[in-house]
């Protein structure tokens, strides 16, 4: 469901940048995607795609390439830093699949490695952004 309002709103992005810079076409946007960010990558090309029908001319060459950002989490404890997918590992198969539905949950199930908190920050791996537009 929210693909497309987060396609809608890249490639307003990219338009918005192509204009500043003053870009008669872009040739490539580089799409950063956070591991934890809930998103059917197949929903969000198709509807990158649809949305750049009607602006052929700005992007007819652009290549979109869909980059994923490692999520991290931080212990609000002790400071700690690890990896998500780290973290995954040491749950079963049940676990982590009910974390990717609904990761807030992640709470329930993974504690910090050092001190066993379950309260931890995700500092990274979330959200959807432009990490870079090229043109000429
Ligand atoms: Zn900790």
């Amino acid at each position: 469901m929210h693909e497309w309002a987060l396609a809608e709103a890249v490639i307003s992005t990219a338009i918005k940048v192509a204009e500043e810079e003053k870009l008669k076409e872009i040739t490539e946007i580089k799409i950063k995607l956070g591991e934890l960010q809930q998103i059917e990558i197949e929903i969000f090309e198709f509807a990158l795609k649809e949305i750049i029908q009607p602006q052929k001319q700005l992007l007819r060459k652009a290549k979109i390439e869909i980059e994923t950002e490692k999520a991290i989490l931080k212990c609000r404890v002790c400071g700690q830093e690890w990896n998500y997918g780290d973290a995954m590992k040491n749950l079963c198969e049940e676990e982590s699949e009910s974390i990717h539905f609904v990761p807030d949950i992640a709470h329930v199930y993974i504690r910090c490695p050092k001190c066993k908190s379950p309260d931890f920050e995700i500092v990274k791996g979330r959200g959807v952004w432009v990490e870079s537009i090229e043109g000429n």
